[in-house]
């Protein structure tokens, strides 16, 4: 299963991912970062979704 993993130096903060996909990922407010809170769930949604929609390629997809 892959998981998605999050660059924080690439991440801006934008909440795109979260908007596609909150059951996964969720914008911490103190930092302005997005955040893998599940990253079981993303067998739910299509995270390949998340990647492609973050303008930085902040998001990878780690593991199988
Ligand atoms: S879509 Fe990319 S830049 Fe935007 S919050 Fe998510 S990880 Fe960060």
């Amino acid at each position: 299963m892959k998981k998605p993993v999050i660059d924080f130096d690439e991440c801006v903060g934008c909440g795109s991912c979260v908007e596609i996909c909150p059951e996964v990922f969720e914008l911490n407010e103190d930092d302005n970062k997005a955040y893998v809170r599940a990253e079981d769930k993303c067998d739910t949604c299509d995270c390949g979704e998340a990647v492609d929609v973050c303008p930085t390629e902040a998001i990878t997809l780690a593991g199988e």
